[in-house]
Formats: structure tokens, sequence, C-alpha cells
């Protein structure tokens, strides 16, 4: 639902982060589309890094913080994180700095799109801003890292309100909470209690709760099992890139990340340098983020007409990325998504 922040705004300006990788391949399919659909929206292209930041120097491109503060809503493609050191995550950066707190995290299946189960209907709702990823990390000693797990009443509060609250505005049938409070007690504990906090002021939403690791095992035998599941940071990465596998893969699986006043929209899938710049990217992550971005912003009746012919396309079949058993390039799969439009 559009935002009271958002109204004051007369048109819709997005601010566009391409990002790095395939995410400028993926980007620019979003673009033809939304220009073949006619969605009254323009883009505010922006780069997420300073590219000019010497070692040790911000990374993050401030204008384009200043950029997403004033329009309120951003389309973000995947941005590379060096593994081990190097600069901070610029996502996690992100939803920090703009309070983006629920992370939001659909899996349906893919009309099309042949899975071991059929009709996959899941939603993680992933705490985004403390939790493992809270970025504190130090060595206490030679040989020895601290890494805080934050967990904050006001968060867990919070991201419990949002699972709730979208389970009752969507119809879904019920809420599972994911923790791992058996070992990690005052964490994990804080999270569950206050997870169940809220769920007595739902009595109508059937509320359930399971060990990370027993739900996960579920979560691949019997998928149906599960509904709306909310959870800390970490384990909502995984356990949304767990359902990615259930519908086809990371190709196929969009995410909102949403504060009271901002919101930004990116695939879950990240920079894939193994394909990046060959034309082989899968942009239907992408375009499905960028299709609850309309919702978002109740442009309905494009959000259908994309998602219409993105659906034709895949169950006609012959057009279809690598990742998804076919032969086409990103850029001959976007054209057939447009003359479905
Ligand atoms: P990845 O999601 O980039 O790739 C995993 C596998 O999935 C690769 O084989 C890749 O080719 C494939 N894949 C992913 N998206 C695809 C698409 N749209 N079409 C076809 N195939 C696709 O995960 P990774 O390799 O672990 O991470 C690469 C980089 O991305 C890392 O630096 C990581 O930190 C970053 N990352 C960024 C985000 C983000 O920006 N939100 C999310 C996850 C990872």
């Amino acid at each position: 639902m559009i935002s009271k922040a958002f109204r004051r705004f007369s048109s819709f300006r997005v601010v566009l982060m391409p990002g790095d990788g395939i995410g400028p391949e993926v980007a620019n399919s979003v673009v033809d589309i939304f220009d073949a659909a006619q969605v009254p929206i323009s883009w505010v292209h922006a780069d997420l890094i300073n590219k000019s930041a010497k070692p040790g120097e911000d990374p993050f491109n401030r204008d384009t913080l200043c950029q997403i503060r004033e329009h309120k809503i951003g389309l973000k493609g995947p941005t590379g994180t060096p593994i081990g050191g190097g600069h901070v995550s610029l996502n996690v950066h992100l939803r920090r700095e703009l309070d983006l707190y629920a992370n939001v995290r659909p899996c349906k299946t893919v009309p099309g799109v042949r899975t071991v189960y059929e009709n996959v209907d899941l939603v993680t709702i992933r705490e985004n801003t403390e939790g493992e990823y809270s970025g504190k990390e130090h060595e206490v000693i030679p040989g020895v890292i601290e890494n805080l797990k934050i967990v904050s009443e006001r968060a867990c509060l919070r991201i419990a309100r949002y699972a709730f609250d979208y389970c009752e505005k969507y119809g879904r049938s019920k809420v599972h909470a994911f923790h791992k409070a058996s070992v990690m007690k005052m964490g994990d504990g804080l999270f569950l209690k206050k997870v169940r906090e809220i769920a007595k002021l739902h009595p109508k939403v059937p509320y359930f709760e399971k060990n990370m690791d027993t739900g996960c095992g579920i979560l691949v035998s019997n998928p149906s099992n599960f509904d709306v599941m909310v959870m800390p940071n970490l384990y909502g990465d995984i356990v949304s890139d767990v359902c990615a596998g259930l519908i086809g893969g990371l190709g196929l699986t969009p995410s909102a990340n949403i504060g009271e006043e901002h919101a930004i929209f990116e695939a879950v899938h990240g920079s894939a340098p193994d394909i990046a710049g060959k034309n082989l990217a899968n942009p239907t992550a992408l375009l499905f983020s960028s299709i609850m971005m309309l919702k978002h912003l109740n442009l309905l009746e494009h959000a259908e007409k994309i998602e219409k012919a993105i659906h034709s396309v895949l169950v006609e079949g012959t057009v279809r990325t690598g990742d998804l058993g076919g032969r086409s390039k990103t850029t001959e799969y976007t054209k057939a998504i447009i003359d479905k439009i």
C-alpha cells in the first residue's frame, strides 16, 4: 500500500540503482518492459557505490541516499560484496540507513516452470536491520573474533507486527516463527517472546513456531505446511533461498525492503559474477520485484499487464533463459515479454 509520505508526490519518480554484475542487464530489461507497458513512472538513475572512494573511505554514495530520501521508492539491482574483508555490504548499509526493517520475500510457483512441488506459495518476512547482520564484529585477541548478534525488543515487535498485519491484509492462512531459541536462549528467546505477544493480539491468525533447522527440513519435504514465515535476519536470508529453490531458483524470486517512509525493491539473487556481461541472466526476479513495486504504488493495471505477459512467455516455454533450461539471451526473453504486452 502506498504510504502517506509518498502520496504527497504528484508523479511517480523511482530511484533506479542497476548495481553491478548482472544488475545492469536485468535493470535494462525492466526499463524496456516498463516503457512498452507505458508505466507512468520516471526513473532517477543512481549508483549505490561511490566509485571515486579510496580504500578506507566510505564506499557508499551519499547522493543516492538523498535521492531515495526525496523520492521514497527505489528499484535496485544486486551489488557484489567483497568476502572476508573490503568494504561493508552496501545492501546491509542501505537497509540500516533507511531503516527498511521488513524484508518481504514471496515465493510462488510460476506458471510454466515445472518444479518438484506444485502450488508452492510462501512468504518469508525477515527482520532486516539487526541480528547477525548488525556489522558489529571485532578481534578480541589474535585468533578470536567476536561477531555480535543484536536483538532488540523494538525490532522484534515491529517485524512481528508486520508479519501478522501482512497475513491478515493479504488473506494468508497462518504465521510460523522460525527461531533457534533452544540454543540462543536470550537473543532468539526475546524474538520469540515478542512474536508471541503480537500473536496474542491476532487470535484469528493460526500461529506456530519451528526451530530453524527442523523448519528447513519440513520446508523442503512439505512446503505446503507453511504460509507466512517470520524470522530474524540471517535465518530469513537462508530460508528465502531455500524457498527460491522450490519454485525454480534465484532467477524468479523477488523481494521488497519496507520501512515506515521508504521502500526498495530488489531481486533476492546476487550479482552472479559467473554469468555477468554475457546476456544470460534471467531478469524475471527483478521484474517480479518491480511488479511488487507497482502494486505498492497502486499501479495495479500495469502490474497485472506485465505479470500476465511474463507468465504467458513462460507457459509457452520456447523463449527462456539458461537457468530455466532454455537457450535464450536476456534480451531475447525481454523482447518476447514486450511482444505480449
Ligand atoms: P548469486 O545470487 O549472485 O548467484 C548464485 C547462482 O545463481 C550463480 O550460479 C548465478 O549465476 C545464479 N543466478 C543468480 N541470479 C541469476 C539470474 N537472475 N539469472 C540466472 N542465474 C542467476 O550469489 P553469489 O554468487 O553467492 O553472490 C555473488 C555476489 O552477489 C556476492 O558478492 C554477494 O555478496 C552478492 N549478493 C548481493 C545481493 C544483493 O545485492 N541484494 C544478494 C545476494 C548476494
